[in-house]
């Protein structure tokens, strides 16, 4: 068997285009989406990801600002730029790229953002409200890995899922989301013993920790949905995921590819829920 290439990259291209149209309809009812993206320090990887939302807001006509602050930024001067943005009506959306510096306390700084301009979902607010099976807005990774499993029609229902990791970001809303679709969800961290064990039963398998070549084949059941969503970097410079793409996707029926998988569709949700807080915040939802 080889597995089916989940392509992110073409649905991401597919569901900008119909986004694009969307901010057109706004733009001629007077309505310009904007996002705030604020990024603090030096990170390498940070500054990527930040070029990569500027650059998908430039392609859809969305205006982005981006505010750019050093390593050593005081928390104080952090939270008065996001009660500034709360408070600016042209702002529709606001992004804290993380991580954030060390001495900065994250929990803090991201509950200080207005719930209704959190297009990341990462606040208390987003993130109760998806616990309670209403969303407003959805952490855009695990929205864009059930979009890409939707679109493939690949059905959730009554299957054992295995997530991988138990981030704010990606793997405790992608298991809320899961276990809403009537998956059976087991959560994994760097804790859980005889994990092979747990993975061989899984019908679908999500892995978001950060490490190159983790998922090898012994991992995995025959015929099971493999999601890495893993970003690592090699000595080589190459980008990969957390799982041996050669090996498992003999084994696997799809899969998604790093890159080219769930990293593009994390950007159109970004662009998605950005719209829909332009939307909700100008009260032209259908
Ligand atoms: P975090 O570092 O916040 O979380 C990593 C998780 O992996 C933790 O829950 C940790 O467990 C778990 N973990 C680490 N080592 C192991 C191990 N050996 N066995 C089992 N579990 C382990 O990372 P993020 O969730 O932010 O990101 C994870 C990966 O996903 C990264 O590579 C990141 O770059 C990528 N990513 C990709 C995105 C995309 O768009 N494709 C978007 C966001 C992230 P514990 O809790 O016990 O420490």
């Amino acid at each position: 068997m080889s597995a089916k290439i989940i392509d992110g990259k073409s649905l991401s291209l597919k569901i900008k285009e119909e986004l694009k149209r969307e901010v057109q309809d706004l733009k001629n009812k007077g309505i310009n989406p904007t996002l705030a993206v604020v990024l603090v320090g030096d990170n390498k990887a940070s500054q990527k990801y930040v070029s990569f939302k500027e650059k998908a807001c430039k392609e859809l006509d969305i205006q982005s600002l981006v505010f750019r602050f050093p390593e050593d930024t005081e928390e104080i001067s952090l939270i008065k730029v996001i009660d500034e943005l709360n408070e600016n009506s042209q702002v529709n959306g606001i992004l804290i790229q993380l991580p954030l510096p060390k001495h900065l306390d994250q929990n803090r700084v991201l509950e200080r953002i207005n719930p209704l301009k959190d297009v990341d979902g990462f606040t208390p607010f987003c993130l109760g409200r998806l616990l309670t099976d209403n969303p407003l807005y959805i952490p855009c990774t695990p929205k864009g890995v059930i979009r890409m499993l939707d679109e493939y029609g690949i059905n959730l229902e009554g299957k054992q899922a295995v997530v991988i990791g138990r981030s704010i970001i990606v793997g405790k809303p992608l298991s809320l989301l899961l276990l809403k679709r009537n998956a059976t969800v087991t959560i994994c961290h760097s804790k859980s013993v005889n994990l092979p064990d747990i993975t061989k039963k899984a019908d679908i398998l999500c892995i978001a920790i950060g490490k190159e070549n983790f998922i090898n084949s012994n991992m995995i059941k025959e015929g099971a949905v493999i999601i890495d969503i893993g970003i690592n970097v090699t000595n080589s410079g190459k980008v990969v995921g957390d799982v041996n793409f050669e090996e498992v996707r003999k084994k696997a029926s799809y899969i998604t590819p790093v890159p080219g998988g769930v990293g593009p569709m994390t950007i159109a949700m970004l662009m998605e829920n950005t719209l829909y807080a332009a939307k909700l915040q100008h009260k032209v939802l259908k």
